[in-house]
């Protein structure tokens, strides 16, 4: 079966995320396989491929593709990796995740938005998903420790109990900061946190 949007994810691939430094092969095949009009229509005038952030209800938005790109490839997945998500979102950066990673455990506050990413993540097949509704500023205990944690909302300062759920030599990745965000990653090496702050960016705020 060929999927009309192929294309329009090659190009989105190239001209948005190839072109500006992504180059983790994984991530990049991750990118060019995930339907991603599947979790956000086509809807006046916008095109679900199209290089920035769209409304997906609620007050809440679905990244732009090059950032769930720059996030993912900050994370290192090679493939084997346990990833705890926080904020589910329409789903979209989840199925990225499941694309690469061996499970992600995911958790949306908004009851609404977890159900249906939920149900469009189960009728695309991915089996490597495990799903909650609630807060996620307490991680999720019952699977923890986690290789990987990611949230996709932005705190004002990154919850530093979420260390305590994330393994040795593991990476957490989040937008921080009120008005003005930054991506930060954070390593855990011999039980300490290194942290890098890196690009500026615009998050709904992670509640
Ligand atoms: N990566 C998502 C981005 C969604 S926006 C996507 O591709 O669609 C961020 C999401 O985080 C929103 O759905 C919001 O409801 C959720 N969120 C914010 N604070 C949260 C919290 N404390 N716990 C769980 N989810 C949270």
């Amino acid at each position: 079966m060929t999927d009309p949007y192929e294309t329009l994810r090659e190009w989105m691939v190239e001209t948005q995320i190839h072109s500006r430094g992504i180059r983790d092969p994984r991530v990049l095949a991750a990118m060019r396989k995930v339907p991603r009009h599947e979790f956000v229509s086509f809807s006046q005038g916008s095109s679900p491929y199209s290089d920035g952030p769209l409304p997906i209800g609620k007050g809440q938005t679905i990244s732009q593709p090059y950032i769930v790109a720059y996030m993912t490839e900050l994370l290192e997945l090679r493939g084997v990796e346990t990833v705890l998500e926080l904020g589910t979102g329409c789903g979209y950066q989840t199925a990225v995740l499941a694309e690469i990673a061996a499970q992600v455990y995911t958790v949306e506050v908004i009851e609404v938005l977890a159900l249906d990413a939920e149900a469009i993540l189960k009728r695309m097949r991915y089996d490597n998903i495990s799903y909650k509704i609630g807060n996620g500023r307490n991680g999720w205990e019952e699977y923890s420790p986690y290789d990987r944690i990611m949230l996709t909302a932005a705190p004002a300062q990154f919850p530093k109990n979420l260390f305590d759920q994330l393994l040795e030599g593991g990476i957490a990745v989040a937008p921080v900061g009120d008005y003005f965000q930054r991506i930060v990653r954070y390593r855990k090496e011999k039980g300490k946190i290194k942290e890098e702050t890196l690009i500026g960016v615009s998050f709904v705020p992670f509640v």
